[in-house]
């Protein structure tokens, strides 16, 4: 299953992978429950993930409630 990732603010796409349904269930998706996570994942007709994160840029600009992106890499600190 491919998956990518967008980001929520801005659009840009940030990155793509393919990932089996067990890779998915190891980093915390469960296709069968991803409606419990609708906000930040949305699955295509063809059967992709799109899952929806922060790019670089935003998480460096954008004071965001950190908290809710489990996803988010941590900001940098220039
Ligand atoms: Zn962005």
């Amino acid at each position: 299953m491919r998956i990518t990732y967008i980001c929520d603010r801005c659009g840009a796409l940030i990155g793509a992978l393919s990932l089996t349904e067990a890779e998915l269930h190891q980093i915390g998706i469960d296709i069968l429950t991803a409606d419990l996570h609708e906000d930040i994942i949305k699955s295509a007709e063809t059967g992709d993930l799109f899952i929806y994160s922060l790019c670089d840029h935003c998480v460096e600009t954008t004071p965001v409630n950190e908290a809710e992106w489990p996803y988010r890499k941590e900001p940098d600190v220039h």
